[in-house]
């Protein structure tokens, strides 16, 4: 630890969005980065506590002391060994982690946590533009055979380290461009896909083979894979998206927030669609029901595609500002979170439950009736929904995008073919080491945890991976 006053003297700083009326008018990434030397002075911040409780926020256990007191002596190279002994691509987390460790900094108790998530960012940016950042293929090869089936976070995750244990390793993808929910999910406001590719070509390098535009189950058997492999990883991610069982779902005008997201994507990377085909915000009233991250990428890129009006409605009550007594730190804080593209300009609205969605003679959707809701506990002390009488509203809208979460993965073709156990929420099943009911099958990321973050996609494939590589070691 090089300063160990820093955090009394120097004040937290962000480097902050670019203005509102420049980003909106592009897709570029929204957040900007902080000089060489103010960085360092924000690592040197850190006051490496005896117990590191960022370390225990971090899914990925992150050495954030550590490499906070390598940032702060300007030894990018030996951040970035650090940083990458727990996470391989903390490129990705450093721009769209919701950076839980940072809510658990010892200095968050007095509203100043460090900039981890900055700090994380720009150790990669500098390795990269150092030139140390290189492929590191394996010496040997154990002439194991793995396929990891999805190319998202955890895929990528368990491909890495899996390839670098010396096993052959090939990702299977059923779409067209490697990355799930990074490449065709997460808007390029957040997330420039430069930076995904940068990664890969070293994953490339590295011996890591890729498969596009194969879906496995249909275009390869699963089967054909068990027969093939010594051991499959199942990373397809929870892609079952919550529907809204109400009148006037089947209009023209609603649509998941998928469609809308992953189209927005491939026309950035150059994509056409017909104008029947294409999804449009422009002038219209855009309503997105459902209040979490999804919904707030809809915002953003409806503004960017030039909405007239934008408005998100939610089921649950509005957080708190300000952390409750029930919910201390070093928890992560149940409080308001307002995203760049909240800002950016949207009517956020609470408490709202819809009832239905109402059509002109074409089918086309123009507006949904939505009533208040409060929430009661119940004799067991469970929250529970009353509509509030009288309260009907109806909120114009010609465009609807559904962003009510994920339920599960999608049971339907290769997880059923393979009769895999799942568990109550419909998840797959695995034991500690990530083995499904199948000893040659593993699971990792959303299709087994949930929908969730990057972060805890990236911690449950290297968890596959060990759990992989034990099971290939025992049948050398
Ligand atoms: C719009 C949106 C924004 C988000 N923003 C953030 C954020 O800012 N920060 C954050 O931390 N998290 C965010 N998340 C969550 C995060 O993206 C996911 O938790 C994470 O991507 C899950 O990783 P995964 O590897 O489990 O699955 P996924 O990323 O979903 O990847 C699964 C892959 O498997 C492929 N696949 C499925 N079945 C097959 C098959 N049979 N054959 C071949 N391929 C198959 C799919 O095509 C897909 O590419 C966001 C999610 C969404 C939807
Ligand atoms: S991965 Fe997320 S939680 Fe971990 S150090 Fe980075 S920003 Fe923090």
């Amino acid at each position: 630890m090089g300063n160990p006053k820093a955090f009394i003297t120097i004040k937290r700083k962000d480097g902050g969005y670019r203005p509102v009326k420049e980003r909106t008018g592009d897709f570029g990434e929204v957040e900007q980065t902080l000089d060489e030397q103010d960085r360092r002075e924000q690592a040197s911040r850190c006051m490496d506590c005896g117990v590191a409780f960022c370390h225990w926020g971090c899914p990925v256990g992150s050495k954030i002391p550590e490499w906070q007191d390598a940032v702060y002596k300007g030894n990018w190279g030996e951040a970035y060994e650090i940083l990458t002994s727990t996470n391989f691509m903390p490129e990705i987390t450093g721009r769209i982690c919701p950076a839980p460790c940072e809510k658990s900094c010892v200095l968050a108790i007095h509203k100043e946590a460090v900039t981890i998530r900055e700090n994380e960012c720009s150790v990669v940016e500098k390795a990269f533009d150092g030139g140390i950042v290189n492929p590191k293929p394996p010496k040997k090869r154990t002439g194991k055979k793995v396929a990891v089936i999805g190319s998202g976070p955890s895929g990528l995750s368990a491909a890495d380290l899996l390839n670098k244990a010396g096993h052959t390793v090939t990702v299977f993808e059923q779409d067209d461009a490697i990355g799930g929910l990074l490449r065709y999910g997460i808007p390029d406001f957040k997330l420039n896909k430069g930076v995904i590719d940068r990664r890969l070509t070293l994953m490339e390098a590295e011996g890591v083979l890729f498969k596009t535009n194969c879906t496995v189950g249909k275009d390869i058997s699963e089967k054909t894979l068990l027969t093939e492999f010594d051991a499959v990883l199942l990373a397809v991610g929870a892609m079952k998206a919550r529907d809204l069982e109400v009148k006037g779902r089947e209009l023209k005008g609603v649509h998941f927030a998928m469609e809308f997201l992953k189209q927005q994507n491939k026309v950035i990377r150059g994509d056409e669609f017909s104008e029947t085909e294409r999804l449009l915000a422009r002038d219209k009233h855009v309503l997105v029901i459902g209040g979490g991250d999804t919904g707030s990428d809809c915002v953003g890129t409806s503004i960017r595609q030039k909405a007239f009006s934008i408005t998100q409605i939610e089921i649950l009550p509005q957080p708190p500002v300000e952390r409750t007594d029930n919910n201390p730190w070093p928890y992560w804080p149940n409080t308001i979170r307002t995203s760049s593209s909240h800002e950016e300009g949207c009517a956020r609205k609470w408490s709202l439950v819809t009832k239905q969605l109402i059509g002109d003679a074409e089918g086309n959707v123009t507006a949904a009736e939505v009533v208040s809701v409060e929430w009661v506990k119940d004799a067991n002390g469970r929250m529970q929904m009353k509509e509030v009488e009288g309260s009907l509203e109806v909120i114009k809208a010609d465009l609807v995008l559904l962003s009510m979460g994920f339920v599960s993965p999608l049971h339907d073709g290769l997880l059923d073919a393979l009769e895999l156990e799942y568990d109550q929420r419909g998840n797959v099943k695995a034991s500690e080491n990530n083995q499904t009911s199948l000893a040659k099958v593993f699971v990792a990321g959303d299709a087994t945890r949930g929908a969730s973050l990057v972060v805890h996609a990236i911690k449950s494939g290297r968890d596959a991976a060990v759990g992989v590589h034990r099971f290939l070691k025992e049948l050398a």
